[in-house]
């Protein structure tokens, strides 16, 4: 039995949007507290008061809670913010000084420099024995062993070992004596109970220094885990100026959270069998942090969207009317409120739901049923309205103005009037889609006549039927 129960924490810096790496270490860690009854601590890491901004706090909160990881579970603990535990960290700071684990250094970058005569050496030790005292200017720097290997435990990448002679002795205070990142993220760490540092291999090279510290300041240290990069493409590390990684983003555009969670977690890992769609709470219970790959993850956007599309089709009728709901208005509606008609909606969906990759393309599907005026596209005209198309248009207005309003009907009638034209249904249907849709390609055709009603049908054939005598 274990008897310290597992903390995890999730310490998102509030710079930007919630980048979907963020995501993948949120849920990685949210399935390892909840898998073994223990904690997932969010930290929010807001030192930075430079570059931070509140609402991108708020923005981390609320993307959370949208891919499952909620502040009423009891699971959850936090928020902490390291900026409240400012007076932890310089304490700290002055103990590894009082312990004679680190010392006061005046030297600039280029005394350093000339000393070792290169920027890559690190710094040399200089002022080590020095005996320095506080002041303004002077930085306080851990001494790191000169002898002996730090060794990581790292559940990913198996043990690590870092020689002690190649770990400089690093800052941990700066000359206004305010501490560092690498100190305050490990004495919230140690203040918050963390027993696993599950976070992204871009902190790698800061972990034998981290190791250090807890060492020296708890004589233990965690057991960490460094999830694999993840990158595009091109396998370039994903970037906020080159590729699309906010997860707000992606849940704007029409992505359901439930296959966004549903590929996160199957960036470094996947459950086996060749199994990859899984509700969550099924991998939750699969996951293994061991059995993360240690090679980078490709962030596959294709993949992605197709996933997205099984989730669609997936959703109860119910439920996929009400996730198009935010599509359905302004701003990304073209018709008028009034002009819409949530029953006739509701009847259209579920034709449009086993079409759509992206909740967002909804609008596209239907807005031929609530906009009043006939919608035109130049590309799907010149396609569709070849030579012959007036008259086959003409014998299916007249039709059609005493046909029985069925689908069924209207797919007879125009199968009747395109066999005397020598078309058969498919090519017969092109004309009359673009002239009553808009465009070539869209919902099936008869019903979306039988949903748009007689009226409307014939008065955008007769539109069409005008236009094409014009041209
Ligand atoms: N605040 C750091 C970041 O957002 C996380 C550091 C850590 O997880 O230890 O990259």
């Amino acid at each position: 039995m274990s008897t310290s129960p597992v903390r995890v924490r999730f310490a998102p810096s509030p710079t930007g949007m919630f980048h979907v790496g963020g995501a993948r270490s949120a849920l990685y860690n949210w399935a390892v507290a909840r898998q073994a009854g223990g904690r997932f601590v969010l930290r929010v890491e807001d030192t930075d008061t430079a570059r931070n901004r509140p609402e991108w706090t708020e923005g981390i909160i609320s993307a959370l809670a949208a891919i499952g990881i909620n502040a009423s579970d009891p699971a959850f603990e936090g928020p902490y913010f390291q900026s409240q535990n400012a007076a932890r960290h310089r304490k700290a700071a002055l103990e590894l000084y009082a312990a004679g684990r680190a010392y006061y250094c005046d030297c600039t970058r280029e005394q350093v420099k000339e000393r070792t005569g290169s920027e890559h050496l690190g710094y040399d030790g200089f002022c080590r024995e020095r005996g320095l005292l506080f002041a303004e200017g002077r930085a306080l720097r851990f001494q790191t062993p000169d002898e002996g290997e730090t060794l990581v435990v790292d559940l990913i990448r198996g043990k690590p070992t870092f020689p002690n002679n190649a770990i400089e002795d690093f800052v941990i205070a700066r000359g206004d004596g305010s501490p560092v990142f690498l100190l305050a993220n490990v004495v919230d760490d140690l203040d918050e109970g963390i027993t696993h540092v599950i976070r992204g291999e871009e902190h790698l090279s800061n972990t034998p220094k981290q190791q250090l510290l807890w060492e020296a300041l708890a004589g233990t240290a965690p057991v960490w885990a460094h999830l694999p990069v993840i990158v595009n493409e091109k396998r370039q590390k994903l970037s906020k100026r080159r590729d699309k990684v906010a997860l707000e983003d992606y849940l704007a555009e029409g992505y359901l959270p439930e296959a966004m969670v549903n590929y996160l977690m199957l960036l470094g890992w996947g459950p086996g069998d060749d199994q990859e769609i899984m509700p969550y709470a099924e991998m939750e219970r699969l996951f293994r942090i061991e059995d993360v790959n240690s090679s980078s993850a490709f962030f596959d956007v294709k993949k992605l969207t197709a996933f997205n599309g099984e989730y669609i089709r997936a959703l109860p009728a119910e439920e996929f009317i009400a996730a198009c709901e935010p599509w359905l208005a302004a701003p990304y509606a073209p018709w008028r409120p009034e002009s819409f008609d949530a029953s006739v909606f509701a009847q259209a969906a579920p034709l449009a739901q086993t079409r759509l990759a992206l909740l967002s393309e909804i609008t596209a599907y239907v807005d031929f049923l609530f906009l009043d005026e006939q919608i035109f596209d130049e590309a799907s005209w010149a396609k569709a309205m070849k030579p012959g198309a007036a008259e086959l248009l003409c014998e299916v207005r007249e039709a059609y103005g005493s046909a029985a309003w069925r689908a069924d009907d209207l797919k007879d009638v125009l199968a009747a009037v395109g066999e005397r034209h020598g078309l058969k249904l498919g090519k017969a249907q092109a004309p009359v889609r673009v002239a009553v849709t808009g465009r070539t390609v869209g919902l099936p055709l008869f019903e979306s006549l039988e949903l748009l009603g007689r009226e409307r049908t014939l008065e955008r054939l007769d539109a069409a039927l005008r236009r094409l005598a014009e041209a």
